[in-house]
């Protein structure tokens, strides 16, 4: 069997290099336990061993495509016709394969192409251009991306982890719990699917294609390292190795793993950054993000104009506004004073409310104001479009709302 490159991630039970019994992309943190996954407060959890992904095209750099195909015993250069087939034109279907020999492209596309992915519903809206799926692993995991058209461009949000370990109290993902990492091939696939969609105009629009990338799904991105990592390079290689996206079009979340920020700094992925801060004050933090109770806002602030530094790239700073819980004018001074003269940009995005729970947007107006009082600080300032409130668009929502799967 042909080696997974070196960033890859398989199912859990798949060891770090360097790191015997590790899970898949388990990020290395001192002081954690080899076969522990980071969680909540920055605790840890037992991940229970499961049964890895099948082994996917996406899943493999250029060499170990190549070593899979030879395997095979097809000659190395199907490795380049498959991945030009799978990143190119976005199929895995054998009969549209008739640059290769009829003997082997079913057996190449089983192999090499397995189905992962499975869409158990889709909802859009915005006339259609916002279109939200739905998926089932192979193992019965669920996952969601989201398509959302504009004039300028295409964004899919894909999810990086099926379900959270990080325990956000006001996100529907954070309520489930962890279930497992993406494999890097699950991670691509739901950009792929997007990608047919378009390609086939079954979005409003014409025929197009996906332009950016977000990492905000499910999932805390820098907890599945090795599969971002991974993913980020078949999403960032030129066609046909890789989807050829722009590497400024892609952007990774994260809640503040300070470790991984600066493991991810030293990649010369130069991707976009956005740090979920949702307050300025680590009083408040530690309640709307349990892992600051490790790594605390200065620390996370720290890694990040360090990111910026090292990649020359603006960092997004992603604020959630919560009615009465972190929208108080004077903690927009406080944030203002904590970022001004840095390279970045303030996102904030007005509360998607969890079903059932008791938190919820301020009014238009406040966010309206708390932004002013951050552009008075100097600083970029946006309130972000909420896309896809009907239907369930905040990360998690649909899985939640989907316990019993509709067929
Ligand atoms: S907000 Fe993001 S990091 Fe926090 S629980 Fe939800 S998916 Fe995880």
């Amino acid at each position: 069997m042909a080696s997974r490159d070196s960033a890859s991630a398989g199912g859990p039970d798949q060891a770090a290099p360097g790191s015997p019994g590790a899970g898949p992309g388990l990020m290395p943190v001192a002081g954690i336990a080899s076969n522990d996954t980071l969680g909540p407060g920055g605790l840890t959890q037992a991940q229970a061993r499961r049964p890895r992904p099948p082994r996917h095209l996406a899943d493999l750099d250029p060499a170990g495509r190549r070593a899979a195909v030879t395997g095979l015993g097809e000659p190395a250069f199907r490795a380049g016709q498959l991945s030009r087939h799978y990143f190119a034109r976005l199929t895995r279907d054998p009969a549209e394969m008739t640059d290769l020999p009829a003997r082997s492209r079913e057996r190449l596309s089983a192999t090499l192409l397995p189905g992962l992915l499975s869409a158990e519903r889709e909802l859009s809206c915005d006339a259609g251009t916002t279109r939200k799926t739905l998926w089932r692993a192979f193992d019965g995991a669920y996952l969601e991306s989201v398509l959302m058209r504009y004039p300028d461009r295409v964004t899919v949000c894909v999810s990086s982890q099926a379900g959270c370990g990080m325990a956000c109290p006001f996100c529907a993902t954070g309520q489930a719990g962890l279930t497992r990492n993406l494999s890097a091939a699950e991670i691509v696939e739901q950009i792929v699917a997007a990608g047919r969609a378009l390609a086939a105009g079954r979005v409003p629009g014409g025929p197009g294609r996906v332009s950016n990338v977000v990492f905000m799904g499910m999932g805390e991105p820098l907890a599945n390292y090795r599969g971002v990592i991974s993913a980020l390079r078949r999403i960032t290689d030129p066609l046909p190795d890789g989807l050829g996206i722009s590497r400024r079009s892609v952007t990774v979340s994260t809640v503040g793993l300070v470790p991984a920020i600066r493991r991810l700094a030293a990649e010369e992925l130069a991707v976009t950054l956005a740090v979920s801060l949702h307050a300025p004050d680590d009083d408040l933090r530690d309640e709307l993000v349990p892992v600051n109770t490790r790594w605390k806002v200065a620390a996370v602030l720290d890694a990040a104009w360090s990111y910026a530094a090292a990649t020359r790239r603006r960092v997004s700073i992603e604020y959630a506004l919560i009615r009465d819980v972190n929208d108080q004018m004077w903690r927009a001074d406080m944030l203002g004073t904590l970022l001004s003269g840095q390279l970045t940009h303030v996102n904030l995005i007005p509360l998607n409310p969890t079903p059932g729970s008791r938190w919820t947007a301020p009014e238009p107006e406040v966010a309206a104001r708390f932004a002013g009082r951050l552009a008075a600080h100097g600083l970029p300032v946006t309130v972000r479009d909420t896309r896809g409130r009907e239907i369930d668009g905040a990360c998690g929502q649909l899985a939640a709302s989907s316990q019993v799967p509709i067929r």
